[in-house]
C-alpha cells in the first residue's frame, strides 16, 4: 500500500523493536512517504508515558544513514574487507545464488547441515522468527536461543514457576525500588521514569545491587557492589537477617511457599559475615539493606539480567527471587518482584514460527556456541554433518557471540556458504557470500510484545522501504519457494499472518488492534502477585528448586537457595573477572553506526580500580592489553573507584574493528553453557590485564 506524501508532518504510531524490554508506544514524524523527523514516545501509552531513549529519539540518524543497504551484493573480495568485497546484482541473481548453494548443501550432506541464525536484534515477532518456519518446513537444524534469557528465565521460574510478575506501572505505589542486576538508565529508560515519579512522590527509596557504579547507581540512595557470580550469597545473607531479626513473614511463607525447617537450619549459615568474604559487600552494608527491605511492606525488586549471565546465573536468579517469597512484599500493592512478562502473552505462535511442522527429532544447536559450531566440535555436532550453509537475519554473531576468535574462524571456512540478510555491512555480513538489505521497523509491518510491561502492540509501515530493501517476511517467503518448502504462512502477508495470529489466539483482528494501537494483557493484582497460587503445581514458591526438572546439568545446582561456586573464578594468572556491560548509546551492536552514538561512547574503554592501576603501573588513558586462553584486546583505561579492585568494566558492544588490536571483546568470553540448561556466560570471565 503506498503511503501518500503530506503536505505537512504526520505524527504516525509505531512501537520500538529492538531488543529491549521496554518495546516503547512510539509517535513518529512522517515527513513524506519516505523520511521521518523526531520519534517521540506515546503519552497515551501509560507504560511509555511519553519517554523514549535518546538513541531512538533520533533514529532519523539511523533509518536514514547513508550507510544502509540499498541492493543485493554478491562477494568478489576477501572475507571480512566490507562494502569494497561486495559487488551489485540483481534480486533474482542473489535469491537465485542463495538458493542453490542451500540446495546444493542440503543434496551432499543432508538438511541438518543448512543453519538458520537469527536473534531479537531490530525486529517483532513475524519479521523475526519467520525464519523458523522456513526452517521447520525443511528440516535444517535448530536454534536453542541462549544468547539472552536462558539463564534468567531458568531461575526465575524454578521458584515463581512462571516469567511473570508485578506491573511495572505499580512501582507508583512502591516505598522501595531495588534495581537488581540491572542499568535502566542505559538500557530501560521507561523504568526509571516511574521510579521517578515514586521518588517524588512519595519519597521512594531506591537500591541499586550492581558490580560497578552504573548511571542508574549514582541516582540510588544505597549502591550494592558484589563480585560478579557471587548475588546468591548476597540474597541469602539478606534472607538471613530477615529471619534473624523476626522481619521474615512467617504466615505467608507457610501459606504460599514450601518453606520448612531445613530452610531454617540453611539460612541460620548464611551469615552476612560469610556473605562479605565472598561478595566483598561489607557485612554492615548487607544487615543495613536487609532492615531497609525487610522494613518496607511496598518494595518491589526488579530482577535484571546482567547477574545471571554467568555459569551459576540461574542459581542467582533463583536466590534473588527469594526475598519477596520471605518478605511477604508479594501481598501488597507497589510490593512484589518483576523479571519479564513473557509469560501473560496469550499469543498463538505456530503460524509466525511454523510450530506446526517442527520436528523435534531434527538436531539442535546452542546459539551461543556457534563458534566451536563452525569449527566443527563434535560436542556441538554430535554425528552430524558439519554447518556448510547459514542464512543469518536480525543479529551480528561475529560480535555478539562469545569465543569470537572461534566464530572468526569459523567464518573464515572457504567450505562455508553465508547469506545475511541486514540493514548494514556489519561485521557479520562482510563474512558473507550473499548479502540482501533488509528493511527497517518503520518500514515494515509486524506484532510485538514486552518483556518489562504488559501490552501486545502492532504497527504498520510509516514510511516505504528504502531503495532496494525487502522485508525479512518476504525475504523468507521467496526463499520457501526456490526451495521447495510449502506452508500457508508463505503465502500470506505480514498483516494476514498478525490477523490470523490474533484471531487464533481469541485477540480479535489486527485492524482493530492497530485502530487502538495495544491491548493491555495485565492480569489481575491477584494473579499478578501470585495470590492465587505460584504457578507450579502445588501453587507454592518454590525456595527448593527443582534443578533437574529445568535442565541436563542441574548436579551443578544448590540444593537450597545461595551461593553456588561454578564460575570462571580469578586465580594468579587471571586475577581480575570482567564485566562486558551494555553501553548507554549502543543496544548489542545497534547504533554502533550512527554518529551521535559513537562520539557519546568514545572508544572501547576499561573501568579499573585506581588501586589495580597503581599496582599495574596503568594511568588513565593508557593502552592496556585484557587477555585470557581464549585471546586478548587492546582497549584504553579510565580509573574508576566504583567497582571492587579485582573487577573490571569494558562497555560494549562495539565493533570489531573498534578495537585497535584485537577481535573484540568477545574475543574474551566463554561460550560455555551456564548451568543447568544453557545460557551465555558473558559475565563470568575471568581475565588478566596488563599495560599495551
Ligand atoms: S527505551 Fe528501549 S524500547 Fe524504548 S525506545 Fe529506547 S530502545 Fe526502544
Amino acid at each position: 500500500m503506498p503511503l501518500d506524501s503530506p503536505a505537512a508532518p504526520q505524527i504516525l504510531p509505531s512501537v520500538c523493536p529492538h531488543d529491549c524490554p521496554s518495546t516503547c508506544a512510539l509517535d513518529v514524524e512522517r515527513l513524506d512517504a519516505h523520511r521521518i523527523g523526531r520519534i517521540h514516545g506515546s503519552r497515551a501509552n501509560t507504560y511509555t508515558t511519553g519517554v523514549v531513549c535518546a538513541k531512538v529519539a533520533r533514529y532519523a540518524e539511523r533509518v536514514h544513514h547513508p550507510d544502509r543497504l540499498t541492493q543485493p551484493l554478491r562477494r568478489v573480495g576477501d572475507k571480512g574487507v566490507g562494502r569494497s568485497a561486495f559487488a551489485p546484482i540483481t534480486w533474482d541473481q542473489a535469491l537465485d545464488e542463495v538458493a542453490d548453494a542451500m540446495l546444493k548443501a542440503e543434496a551432499r550432506l543432508g538438511a541438518e547441515t543448512v543453519f538458520p541464525y537469527f536473534y531479537a536484534g531490530t525486529m517483532g515477532l513475524v519479521q523475526r522468527d519467520g525464519i523458523e518456519r522456513l526452517r521447520h518446513v525443511k528440516r535444517y537444524s535448530r536454534q536453542f536461543s541462549t544468547i539472552c534469557v536462558t539463564l534468567p528465565d531458568t531461575g526465575w521460574i524454578a521458584g515463581a514457576g512462571a516469567k511473570r510478575g508485578v506491573d511495572s506501572r505499580e512501582i507508583a505505589k512502591s516505598d522501595l525500588i531495588v534495581v537488581w542486576g540491572g542499568n535502566p538508565v542505559a538500557t530501560q529508560v521507561n523504568l526509571m521514569t516511574h521510579i521517578s515519579r515514586a521518588r517524588k512522590s512519595r519519597g521512594a527509596k531506591l537500591v541499586v545491587v550492581d558490580p560497578y557504579r552504573t548511571a542508574t547507581a549514582e541516582q540510588a540512595d544505597v549502591h550494592l557492589a558484589p563480585r560478579p557470580g557471587t548475588d546468591g550469597a548476597l540474597a541469602a545473607a539478606v534472607i538471613h537477617v530477615l529471619l534473624a531479626e523476626g522481619m521474615a513473614d512467617r504466615a505467608y511463607m507457610a501459606r504460599y511457599t514450601d518453606w520448612d525447617d531445613e530452610l531454617d537450619a540453611h539460612f541460620a549459615g548464611c551469615t552476612p559475615a560469610w556473605a562479605a568474604g565472598l561478595t566483598g559487600v561489607p557485612a554492615a552494608d548487607i544487615v543495613a539493606f536487609a532492615r531497609l527491605y525487610g522494613g518496607t511492606k511496598r518494595s518491589f525488586l526488579r530482577a535484571g539480567y546482567g547477574f545471571a549471565r554467568a555459569r551459576n546465573g540461574a542459581a542467582n536468579m533463583h536466590a534473588v527471587s527469594c526475598l519477596p517469597a520471605v518478605s511477604g512484599a508479594w501481598q501488597h500493592e507497589g510490593g512484589g518482584a518483576l523479571y519479564g512478562q513473557s509469560a501473560i502473552y496469550p499469543l498463538n505462535r505456530t503460524l509466525i514460527e511454523g510450530l506446526d511442522v517442527r520436528d523435534t527429532s531434527v538436531r539442535i544447536f546452542d546459539q551461543s556456541r556457534l563458534g566451536p559450531i563452525l569449527c566443527g566440535d563434535r560436542r556441538d555436532l554430535g554425528e552430524g554433518p558439519p554447518v556448510t550453509a547459514l542464512l543469518i537475519q536480525n543479529t551480528n554473531p561475529m560480535v555478539v557471540c562469545p569465543e569470537s576468535v572461534k566464530v572468526r574462524d569459523g567464518f573464515a571456512r572457504n567450505d562455508l556458504f553465508v547469506c545475511v540478510h541486514e540493514q548494514f555491512m556489519t561485521d557479520t555480513a562482510a563474512m558473507a557470500d550473499i548479502v540482501l538489505p533488509a528493511t527497517a521497523f518503520l518500514e515494515h509491518d509486524d506484532i510485538y510484545t514486552a518483556s518489562g510491561h504488559t501490552h501486545l502492540q502492532v504497527a504498520r509501515k510509516v514510511i516505504e522501504p528504502l531503495a532496494d530493501c525487502r522485508t525479512n517476511h518476504a525475504v523468507i517467503c521467496v526463499l520457501a519457494k526456490r526451495l521447495g518448502a510449502s506452508h500457508p504462512g508463505f503465502e500470506m502477508s505480514e498483516w494476514e499472518i498478525i490477523d490470523s495470529t490474533l484471531r487464533a489466539s481469541g485477540l480479535g483482528d489486527a485492524d482493530s488492534l492497530h485502530a487502538a494501537r495495544w491491548r493491555d494483557c495485565a492480569l489481575p493484582f491477584e494473579t499478578a502477585h501470585f495470590l492465587d497460587g505460584f504457578a507450579h503445581a502445588d501453587k507454592r514458591f518454590h525456595f527448593k528448586a527443582d534443578w533437574a526438572a529445568l535442565g541436563d546439568t542441574a548436579g551443578a545446582m544448590p540444593r537450597l537457595p545461595g551461593y553456588c561456586a561454578v564460575m570462571e573464578a580469578a586465580d594468579a594468572e587471571h586475577p581480575f573477572r570482567l564485566v562486558a556491560a551494555p553501553a548507554r548509546n549502543f543496544l548489542n551492536t545497534t547504533f554502533t553506526e550512527t554518529p551521535s552514538s559513537q562520539s557519546r561512547e568514545g572508544r572501547p574503554t576499561v573501568l579499573i580500580h585506581p588501586d589495580a592501576c597503581k599496582r599495574l603501573g596503568i594511568t588513565d588513558g593508557d593502552r592496556v592489553r585484557l587477555g585470557n586462553r581464549r585471546g586478548t584486546v587492546v582497549v584504553h583505561a579510565r580509573e574508576f573507584d566504583g567497582l571492587q579492585p579485582e573487577v573490571v568494566v569494558v562497555e560494549s558492544i562495539w565493533p570489531n574493528g573498534a578495537f585497535e588490536e584485537g577481535i573484540g571483546i568477545n574475543a574474551l568470553t566463554s561460550a560455555d553453557p551456564g548451568f543447568p540448561s544453557g545460557g551465555a556466560v558473558f559475565h563470568d570471565t575471568a581475565i588478566w590485564v596488563r599495560p599495551a
